[in-house]
């Protein structure tokens, strides 16, 4: 008899054991399951190209430069630091201006000039409604980019955005991705979808996020590196959500 409560007992430790064991597994996979869309602001989900052309058309005519919009709007969509570029356009133009006045005036002007397609906000939309938490990470300076997102309305479809200026860390370093996870409150597991092969796909590669490149005109072997090779947000959420009811993912 004390040998079957002592059985009893010990049995009765082993399904409490193995509830609690299983009730850390259903807590853990419900914590895993919980999974990132990253997405990068320019060229992603705003088409800051065209916002650069545009605003380069208004600053030139307003000061009646004789300066080529093009080539204006190029040297602001390049990866070159920005005071350098604002210094060099008021140098090379004579304009007797402050650079980082103009520079100022273009961050306050950006935020207007942006735009946003409905498709890429119906997919944000559509990537929470089926669980994803959604988050931006964008290099660059805070009133300027946090100027697009809440200019947009994006701020009401993320759950959350980390700006490099505000952060102290750039991509593609890891940091500020995990800074993006700790504010989303969830695990650095999911997806980077981004313009860049540098910043966005190795840099979200580089954190074990898969990777949706937004390709432009021309695919380049950039594609190769990418998870996914897409022409918008609204493809790459499409395919990120097939894929997450379909057993393709290992
Ligand atoms: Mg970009």
């Amino acid at each position: 008899m004390t040998h079957s409560s002592a059985v009893t007992r010990a049995s009765g430790h082993a399904d409490e054991r193995s509830l609690s064991d299983g009730v850390r597994r259903v807590r853990q996979s419900r914590l895993s399951r919980v999974r990132m869309v990253a997405l990068d602001l320019d060229g992603t989900l705003v088409d800051q190209e065209g916002a650069a052309r545009r605003w380069a058309t208004e600053f030139i005519r307003s000061r009646g430069l004789t300066a080529d919009v093009a080539a204006v709007a190029l040297a602001l969509t390049q990866r070159r630091p920005k005071g350098e570029v604002f210094n060099e356009l008021v140098r090379t133009h004579d304009l007797g201006l402050d650079p980082d006045e103009v520079w100022a005036n273009y961050r306050q002007r950006m935020p207007e000039l942006v735009t946003c397609t409905d498709a890429d906000r119906e997919a944000l939309v559509a990537l929470r409604a089926t669980g994803w938490r959604v988050g931006i990470v964008t290099n660059g300076m805070v009133d300027n980019q946090e100027g697009k997102i809440r200019q947009l309305g994006l701020d009401s479809l993320v759950d959350a955005w980390v700006i490099s200026e505000e952060v102290g860390i750039r991509k593609p370093s890891p940091g500020i991705f995990h800074a993006l996870a700790a504010r989303l409150e969830c695990p650095l597991d999911g997806w980077m979808i981004g313009d860049s092969l540098e910043l966005d796909v190795v840099g979200g590669a580089g954190v074990g996020l898969r990777t949706a490149l937004i390709s432009g005109a021309e695919p380049t072997q950039d594609a190769a590196h990418a998870d996914l090779l897409v022409a918008s947000v609204a493809e790459a959420a499409a395919a990120i959500m097939s894929e997450a009811t379909s057993p393709k993912t290992p």
